[in-house]
């Protein structure tokens, strides 16, 4: 299994849609091939029509806010005492987080198919509300599709997307959460293709869902790379991108421009969801040994128990919450390209505690897990090593429970 050079991460796949031979792959009912064919050769146009392009960055810009601003955390760096600690603030793009590259991209995907509608899932409820905020930007109609029961846990979310005008649709099936809206979807998708999109939320589900979130994340590195090059006159010798990971979208748009560089001069490190301390359950499928399973249209690692089946995960981050993980970071990881790790509740929250108290960034639990391994590591390291995390959520959605395990937020 290898990486090839010069060629984008998202397209290193087979002719089946495998990264490595195994990873990936659009695992879809018959009735879903059309409109999936009919998207994959769509996008393959419009990423290359000038046009396009123009359009998506005209609104990266004057939607989206890009480019993020990207910072020297120096109070933090001078109490770790060794490596340089640097923010790429993606928290600050409209709506708080990366989540909308990928919303955004859909929209103009959807509008440039002649499409009028547009429907996602949602677990937590962050790509749903991002996807609703994307809509409500480009005048489409928008359907959400969200468990019962993660309706009843996420009401502040819910009720952004209707304030943003969307339909969210209660899924009851099954365990009545993610996995089951993600079916739920795909069905009406597969009912309603003529006049109806559908967006994935992170680089997961069937090949052409990675590629188009992995192509709209992309954005990020390629701003980083600038702003690099702006501080440092070149990219500098020792540098590490430390970045959560979820489903691992935010991980491969800050990666993208940098995976053909050598590990010695730009690792890449990622982090997982650990869970509580003392809890046997997790969402850390690459770094704690999951085996290969097949979940929402793709092969990847998964948790699951020793039937197969998918298995309960717990994690105090919403966002990370997720038993399985996108095939390029499966990828990534067989190559040994990038290092995964996990970080606990604990240190995820202990993380959350050290910045905010010594710097003006308000990072959500999900970057805070990539903030802690940041400290685990930086005291051990040289002052020339340049240890750069994506900060790509707002801690204003995590308060109530940042509130309930710290006492103040
Ligand atoms: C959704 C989310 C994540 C996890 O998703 P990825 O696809 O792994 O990026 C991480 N951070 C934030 C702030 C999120 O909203």
């Amino acid at each position: 299994m290898k990486l090839k050079k010069n060629i984008p991460l998202i397209d290193q796949h087979d002719r089946l849609g495998f990264w490595g031979g195994k990873f990936g792959g659009s695992f879809i009912p018959e009735t879903l091939k059309k409109p999936v064919e009919d998207l994959t050769n769509k996008f393959q146009k419009l990423r290359n029509n000038k046009n396009f392009i123009k359009k998506r960055d005209f609104y990266f810009k004057n939607y989206i806010g890009s480019p993020t601003s990207f910072i020297k955390l120096e109070n933090l760096t001078n109490h770790l005492g060794g490596a340089q600690i640097w923010a790429k603030v993606v928290s600050e793009a409209n709506g708080g987080a990366h989540k909308i590259y990928n919303a955004t991209v859909h929209a103009l995907i959807c509008k440039a198919m002649g499409k009028k509608y547009i429907v996602g899932d949602t677990g937590a409820g962050y790509a749903g509300k991002m996807l609703s905020m994307a809509a409500k930007k480009f005048g489409l109609k928008c359907k959400i599709f969200m468990g019962a029961k993660d309706i009843k846990r996420q009401k502040p979310n819910c009720d952004a997307m209707k304030k943003n005008g969307a339909e969210i649709v209660p899924v009851y099936s099954g365990s009545q959460t993610l996995v089951d809206a993600v079916s739920e979807c795909m069905r009406y998708w597969v009912s309603n293709c003529d006049n109806t999109h559908m967006c994935v939320g992170s680089t997961v589900g069937p090949n052409i869902f990675v590629k188009i979130c992995g192509w709209s994340t992309a954005q990020i590195s390629r701003e980083l790379k600038t702003q690099l090059k702006k501080e440092f006159k070149t990219i500098p010798k020792k540098v590490k991108l430390i970045n959560c990971v979820g489903g691992g979208s935010s991980a491969y748009g800050f990666w993208s421009e940098f995976i053909d560089y050598n590990k010695k001069q730009i690792e890449l490190i990622g982090v997982e969801a650990g869970g509580p301390q003392k809890s046997k359950l997790h969402a850390a499928p690459l770094s704690r040994g999951a085996k290969l399973g097949i979940l929402h249209g793709a092969a990847a690692y998964c948790c699951q128990d020793n039937e197969g089946q998918i298995k309960e995960t717990e994690s105090i981050s919403a966002g990370l919450d997720y038993p399985s993980v996108s095939p390029i970071h499966c990828f990534l990881k067989d190559t040994k390209r990038a290092r995964y790790t996990f970080a606990t509740d604990e240190a995820a929250l202990n993380a959350y505690k050290i910045v905010t108290k010594f710097e003006k960034l308000n990072p959500s639990l999900e970057p805070s897990h990539a903030f802690a391994e940041a400290i685990r590591i930086a005291p051990k390291l040289s002052k020339n090593t340049i240890l750069i995390i994506n900060s790509c959520g707002d801690a204003r959605k995590d308060k109530d429970i940042i509130k309930e395990r710290l006492g103040k937020y």
